[in-house]
């Protein structure tokens, strides 16, 4: 489904971000790796290897809230592969604390990862994007980003302004031929959640209509299709992938 086109994943080291670098690789896309520090890119890259040597797969470790160094990042992906034609913004974090105690750094630093590189990376794709004739964007929402959740204000916060980012761009992008959307998982199996006690795992099944917890898989597919051709008239939409959870 994406045979000859390039991508660009953030947080691509682990869960979610993980699943999308494979699922896009067997699905004939040569991929860029980014995270956070060069030991986690190099293990994850190693990892791939393993599995398939000839996996076009290669890592880097920008600072993401630097605007130089992602450009000079995606500069160097475009001069290597020849085009930039996908970003997937996946790398986020999140915190729970209740607001009497959620320190203004905290906060600060979620809006940092989750809009503000969102913005950043988002602005040095749709240049070379543009100029290439066109491209897709895609970011990484979140269920809380439709209900807020109970505590931890600054996580819903910070994915609310994605969907923000993702109709904005999607509007502002779309005649330049750059499609933006947004995957709002549900709760997820990523390493976190898959450590999290039985006691506690089974009343949250409950709630969920599916009865069960999204895997990794689940949501790299819906990357994969936004992705693709086969969503070519397809942007300013934050597509739920939660099994109908209502938190
Ligand atoms: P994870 O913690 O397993 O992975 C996060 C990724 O982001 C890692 O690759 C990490 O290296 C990278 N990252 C963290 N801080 C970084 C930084 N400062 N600079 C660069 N990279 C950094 O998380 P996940 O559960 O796979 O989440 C991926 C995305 O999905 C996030 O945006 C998250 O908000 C969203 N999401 C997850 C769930 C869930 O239940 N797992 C639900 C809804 C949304």
């Amino acid at each position: 489904m994406l045979k000859g086109k390039v991508a660009v994943i953030t947080g691509g080291t682990r869960g979610i971000g993980s699943a999308t670098v494979k699922k896009f690789l067997d699905n004939g896309a040569t991929v860029a790796v980014l995270g956070s520090r060069q030991e986690t890119v190099d293990r994850a890259i190693a990892k791939l290897k393993e599995e398939n040597p000839d996996y076009p797969v290669v890592g880097y470790w920008p600072d993401l809230g630097k605007y130089s160094e992602i450009e000079e990042v995606f500069l160097d992906v475009k001069e290597r592969f020849g085009s930039l034609d996908i970003l997937v913004n996946n790398a986020g974090i999140s915190a729970r604390d209740k607001i009497y105690d959620y320190s203004v750094e905290e906060f600060s630093k979620i809006m940092d990862l989750n809009v503000n590189a969102v913005f950043l990376c988002a602005k040095a794709a749709a240049q070379i994007m543009k100029a290439q004739g066109g491209g897709v964007i895609l970011n990484t929402s979140s269920m809380v980003s439709i209900y807020g959740q109970p505590s931890g204000c600054g996580y819903p916060a910070s994915k609310y302004a994605v969907n923000g980012l993702t109709k904005s761009l999607a509007r502002e992008l779309g005649p330049d031929n750059i499609r933006v959307n947004a995957v709002a998982p549900g709760v997820t199996k990523t390493d976190m959640v898959a450590a999290l006690p039985e006691a506690m795992i089974k009343p949250l099944i409950a709630t969920i209509p599916l009865r069960r917890v999204g895997e990794p898989e689940d949501i790299a597919n819906a990357f994969l299709f936004l992705a693709s051709d086969m969503a070519s008239y397809i942007t300013g939409t934050v597509l739920s992938v939660d099994g109908a959870a209502m938190n």
